[in-house]
């Protein structure tokens, strides 16, 4: 294991993570490279020889290093955005093996996508079909397309996250569906590459898995039958992993399901987000004061919402560990919360510690959308990400300087 004890002191790989806390100061992020490798091989190796692509999710985590370590394992990447896209090729990836999601394209981002020769767009309604059309025709490209469908599955999720239910904003209907690869397919401007669903995050189960892929699946065939013939199934990402007490299936079995569902006779895309960097990542934070109030103790910490928002958003559970096991301290149940100017500000409820000020803890699984949906609310700098290679010990990105904060801001004239 990547994060462990050893005599009473967490390790992150071979390194005290008091030592990094020491070193970088708190809040900060720690990631684990033999993680993250370990996560995406478990993906490629479980597809074996058929043809696949493993296309991170840079939503999740869009750190230069991390993509880097995956672009040279063999990664696609799977964008939402331009930024996404000038990240993916900084860090050295493949264009051809970028596939380009989300529902509001907008038309920069369309032509910057096809200069740079991105493997797919992942198409999200008729409108936008027929604008990267007109766009593709400007600049003499043939744009390489796949329609994302909404297959109508509850994905048994949180419904901030849930995506493939017919009431949420994403993927085309899939009774307009076969309309519109036909219009594609007679343009002379676009290449239809294949079909594209993602049904949500955070998944424990398979079956909304293997039921959305049954639906996909009958239309492709229904479409091989009008004489529209497609390559590749973008299966999406979403598989869960355990934070708490959940028990999703293992990234093989994962894998299995969906292969099967899918079948050999195309080419199969995933684009897991969460499931490879989200357990490859923790937040160090330290304890600033407690305090205790007729009816709880609070442990009030140096990171917050700012820094993992998820607890806030979606009454999220990470693990919180001591860095550093002591019995120098009575064990009390603490809620532990930040300094930012919201009630919402908590990041654990009723957790049993043995805290004093100064005490440092590590908040478990923030690989994914930790730094990721990090903001600078109350004027906070965001944090320094560090990520740890065995022995080594590599600062991937340096904490903000406070004139980071108004970085491009002016004021009026005398
Ligand atoms: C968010 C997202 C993903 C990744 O989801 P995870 O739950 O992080 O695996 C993949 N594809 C699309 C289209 C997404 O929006």
């Amino acid at each position: 294991m990547a994060f462990a004890y050893h005599d009473d002191r967490l390790f992150v790989e071979d390194v005290p993570l008091a030592d990094i806390a020491a070193r970088f100061g708190t809040p900060c992020y720690v990631y684990s490279r033999a993680t993250l490798e370990r996560n995406w091989r478990a993906y490629d190796d479980a597809f074996g020889s058929r043809r696949h692509r493993v296309c991170y999710a840079v939503k999740a985590n869009g750190n230069l290093a991390l993509l880097n370590i995956l672009a040279r394992l063999g990664s696609g990447f799977d964008i939402v955005s331009r930024g996404e896209l000038a990240r993916c090729l900084a860090a050295g990836a493949d264009p051809q093996h970028i596939v380009f999601s989300g529902v509001g394209k907008g038309a920069a981002e369309i032509r910057y996508a096809l200069e740079v020769g991105i493997g797919c767009l992942n198409v999200e309604s008729g409108a936008e079909l027929a604008r990267i059309e007109s766009l593709a025709a400007d600049c003499g490209r043939r744009a390489p397309v796949s329609l994302r469908v909404n297959p109508d599955v509850d994905p048994q999720t949180h419904p901030y996250i849930s995506t493939g239910l017919h009431e949420n904003k994403f993927g085309i209907p899939m009774a307009a569906a076969a309309q519109l690869y036909e219009q594609a397919a007679r343009s002379p401007h676009l290449a239809v590459r294949g079909i594209a669903c993602h049904i949500g995050s955070q998944l424990t189960s398979l079956v909304p898995f293997v039921d959305a892929i049954g639906r996909v699946m009958e239309l492709v065939h229904a479409l091989a039958g009008r004489g529209i013939r497609l390559q590749r199934i973008d299966v999406g990402g979403g598989l869960g992993i355990t934070y708490r007490d959940e028990a999703p299936p293992a990234i093989a079995e994962y894998v299995r399901a969906v292969s099967d569902a899918v079948g050999r006779d195309y080419e199969l895309v995933t684009e897991p987000g969460r499931s490879i960097v989200a357990n490859a990542g923790l937040l160090l934070t330290t304890v600033e004061y407690l305090k205790a109030t007729p009816v709880k103790n609070f442990a009030i910490v140096d990171a917050a919402m700012t820094e993992l928002i998820r607890p806030a958003l979606y009454q999220a559970w990470h693990d919180v560990l001591p860095v550093e096991r002591t019995d120098s301290a009575e064990v009390r149940r603490y809620e532990l919360v930040g300094p930012v100017c919201e009630t919402g500000d908590f990041l654990a409820n009723g957790r049993d510690l043995a805290l004093a000020e100064g005490s440092r803890l590590a908040l478990m699984d923030a690989g994914a959308y930790g730094f990721a949906m990090a903001s600078n609310y109350n004027a906070r700098p965001r944090p320094p990400e560090v990520l740890v290679d065995g022995k080594f010990v590599h600062l991937v990105r340096a904490r903000e300087v406070l004139e980071d904060l108004w970085a491009g801001e002016c004021t009026l004239p005398a």
